[in-house]
């Protein structure tokens, strides 16, 4: 390596190459000569080595135009000391530092460059986190009108109440652990030709948490939590649906060891109503009046989701009339401007299945009647397509 090679040649892009040409083609040649992927391979790592150093200075505007104007003289921090890579040049921590901007989230060297780069948040520390839990609420259209808070008894992991959750015994069977001296995590130092570097892991003796129990809880066997029972108070907000799903963050099992507690996930079930249907915001009645009713006209009393109300049935409603009954439906579970969709009841004109004699001789006469024979004009349009303006 006694002359540098000219850096644009290296990386062998253009002089007047932009930094998404630059980026693409050290990209290109740090994952060829990856020492990762050319073990033992001096002359890959060798080229890894003046890729990096080429992308360093020419994506660098200030050094780029230093380089471009006095050549390698110009950014070497060892200018006059023969060139090369002694101390003062790049190291590998430098070299991997630049891969974050580099490669990002597609890192081909995930575990690799993690450890170069250093351990994001240090050691991890605690036990695993806690399983979810799954359960069902049924809920009656009321409580989904309004919200409610429900409490529910579940069967769960949690803390043992013994060693409250630490495994141990009693305090004196805690032992700081000596591999990582309670650290949680180990240091590892490989040496490699461009110097030492150093990854951080979990450390496998005390899995992380630093310390080593000596002798266990008789209660939970070592694991931290037992099986139990918690009665949970939750809140479900007005407008949720059928097979609708909430998460209540840290509500599931408690986590072995002290580790932090799962989700508790709470699947939405819809109690048939006695006398509504729902739809969407909606919700349906169907109102059944008599004959006579429907055409004489009358009052009715209908079931809505906050108790009962009166409604005019006027003279002459014909069968499959809707009326609306404005905000009497459900809010939605975005819960904006506290907006309410509608009741809507549907008239049904019921037809006697069994008839006395006066009955019959009732009817009998009212058929000869002249307003009794249908005459359907252009008002009289068809339930399908009331039912399709109705929607519009
Ligand atoms: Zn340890
Ligand atoms: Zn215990």
């Amino acid at each position: 390596m006694a002359n540098k090679r000219d850096f644009y040649e290296v990386l062998g892009v253009a002089k007047n190459a932009d930094e998404a040409a630059l980026k693409k083609a050290y990209r290109q040649l740090a994952m060829k000569y990856h020492p990762d992927k050319n073990p033992g391979d001096k002359e890959a790592e060798d080229k890894f080595k003046e890729a990096a150093e080429a992308y360093e200075v020419l994506n660098d505007a200030d050094k780029r135009a230093r380089y471009d104007r006095y050549g390698h003289a110009g950014v070497d921090p060892n200018m006059g000391g023969g060139g090369g890579y002694g101390p003062g040049g790049m190291s590998m921590d430098d070299i991997f530092s630049q891969f974050g901007d580099i490669f990002g989230d597609e890192s081909p060297f995930g575990s690799f460059f993690g450890g170069a780069g250093g351990r994001s948040g240090g050691g991890q520390r605690g036990g695993q986190r806690g399983g979810n839990l799954r359960i069902k609420v049924s809920l009656t259209l009321e409580e989904i009108s309004n919200g409610v808070t429900k409490k529910i008894k579940v069967r769960k992991q949690t803390t043992c109440d013994e060693c409250r959750g630490s495994g141990a015994k009693d305090s004196s069977s805690v032992k700081s652990c000596n591999t990582c001296n309670g650290a949680g995590y180990v240091r590892q130092v490989r040496n490699t030709f461009l110097g030492q570097m150093a990854t951080t892991t979990p450390c496998p003796t005390c899995g992380g948490r630093g310390q080593v129990v000596t002798s266990h809880c008789a209660k939970c066997r070592g694991a931290g939590t037992v099986e139990g029972e918690e009665t949970l108070d939750i809140d479900i907000p007005a407008g949720v649906e059928e097979g609708m799903q909430l998460q209540m963050r840290g509500k599931g099992n408690t986590g072995p060891n002290g580790g932090p507690a799962g989700d508790l996930l709470i699947t939405i079930e819809e109690k048939p109503h006695e006398h509504l249907q729902r739809d969407g915001q909606n919700v349906i009645y169907e109102l059944f009046v008599n004959f006579a009713d429907a055409s004489l006209g009358t009052s009715e009393e209908v079931p809505t989701l906050d108790g009962k109300v009166k409604i005019k049935i006027p003279a002459g409603t014909p069968a499959g009339k809707i009326f609306r009954l404005k905000d009497k439906g459900l809010p939605s579970v975005q819960g904006y401007r506290g907006e309410r969709g509608d009741q809507l009841i549907y008239v049904n004109v019921w037809t006697p299945k069994k008839l006395n004699d006066e009955e019959r001789r009732l009817l009998e006469r009212m058929r000869e009647l002249p307003n009794f024979k249908p005459q359907p004009g252009k008002s009289d349009r068809s339930f399908f397509e009331k039912m399709r303006d109705f929607f519009k």
